[in-house]
């Protein structure tokens, strides 16, 4: 199983390819809608597929802690468990752990931390996390890694490049050895830190590349540094990496920065923004993004977007979702969220037509303007 690539465009870095998995292809570049606990919030298997999804992710951390593996692994791994048969990506518990848990000790092993839910203390280290996404059953496994915050100091980004390429060793070596990967259905990406310092980004990249088989990921943006640092480092990134593997750029982003990083030469894409702003009326549109809450859709009987092919497009006015929002009605959180998706995922195929037809430079730079700042 691997990674091919169809079309790079001629003037932008942007490129067509196809990630082939156990559980189906992927066309390439991708978003992927996030799945923390097995559910992408509000919506269905079913509509996701009718959105247009082609693979979603699933966080390790959190299923770990719950619903916990005992249960996953009676259902036959998280496919069965949630019902969703296309190819799952699942991130190694890494970002989870530095972000959210008390952590305990981190050494070269791995890190012990404290769960917020009920204080239990764990241990994850390298094998563990590779153990535990072989017992979900993802088809894109993330390599363990620590990503520092924005604001982390140059030799706290040092400290965690050297630790993440350890530990991409001990996942590759574990992998190895162990009969449940069969490199033939799975894919295994180890992640580039580095933060946005070009030399640690280097060196980082250099490190990891001898563990890069059909995909890599570029993790350590978006974590509060300035837009224009992420870009930067982007550009260096497209010019490090081997062109005929796929590249993932972890947490990115709006509609503009998707559309940015692809003409960088990203491939693959996850954020909560679509699903998480949807439960707070904002929602995105080909002409800009609304905000259902606002008064001015109170009375206003047009489509939230009459170009998009959505079920919430297709049958509700502006007015009715806005009078939803105003009442907290669930359909109105579930029908922008399934707009969002839609419409996240329709952009990406925007794209790959764009790409294909030789015209992604002219329309990118059209769609940024009129997305501009506020994306
Ligand atoms: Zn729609």
């Amino acid at each position: 199983m691997s990674f091919s690539l169809e079309i790079s465009d001629k003037i932008t870095s942007a490129r067509t390819g196809i990630l082939t998995t156990g559980r189906g292809q992927i066309e390439t570049p991708v978003f992927m809608p996030i799945g923390t606990y097995g559910a992408v919030k509000t919506l269905s298997p079913a509509e996701l597929k009718t959105a247009g999804a082609s693979v979603i992710l699933g966080n390790t951390y959190h299923l770990y802690l719950r619903p916990g593996l005992e249960v996953i692994r009676a259902a036959s791994g998280l496919h069965d468990f949630m019902a969703w048969d296309g190819p799952i990506l699942t991130d190694s518990g890494g970002f989870q752990v530095f972000s959210l848990a008390k952590l305990r000790r981190i050494s070269c092993e791995g890190v012990v931390f404290t769960s917020g839910l009920d204080g239990s203390e764990h241990e994850m280290t390298p094998e563990r996390a590779m153990e535990i996404q072989l017992i979900l059953g993802s088809d894109i496994m993330m390599a363990f890694d620590e990503c520092p915050p924005g604001d982390a100091s140059v030799s706290e980004v040092e400290k965690a490049v050297e630790r993440t390429s350890r530990w991409a060793e001990q996942c590759a070596r574990f992998l190895k050895g162990d009969e449940h990967f069969d490199p033939e259905r799975r894919h295994f990406f180890p992640i580039i830190q580095g933060g946005v310092n070009e030399s640690l980004r280097k060196r980082s990249t250099e490190e990891l590349i001898p563990f890069v088989k059909s995909g890599v990921a570029v993790g350590g943006l978006a974590v509060g540094e300035e837009k224009e640092a992420m870009f930067d480092t982007l550009g260096l990134m497209d010019g490090l990496l081997p062109e005929d593997k796929a590249r993932y750029l972890m947490g990115v982003g709006k509609p503009a920065d998707l559309v940015r990083a692809v003409a960088s030469g990203m491939d693959m894409f996850d954020c909560v923004i679509p699903t998480r702003n949807a439960r707070n009326g904002q929602t995105f549109t080909w002409n800009g993004r609304i905000n259902l809450r606002n008064q001015r859709f109170k009375e206003d009987l047009a489509p939230l977007d009459e170009s998009c092919t959505c079920y919430a497009c297709h049958t509700f006015s502006r007015a009715y979702l806005h009078h939803l929002f105003n009442l907290n009605e669930m359909l109105g959180l579930r029908m922008a969220t399934l707009h969002n998706i839609t419409f996240y995922l329709a952009l990406m195929e925007k794209i790959r037509a764009e790409i294909r037809a030789s015209t992604f430079d002219s329309w990118s730079r059209d769609f940024m303007e009129r997305y501009g700042g506020a994306s």
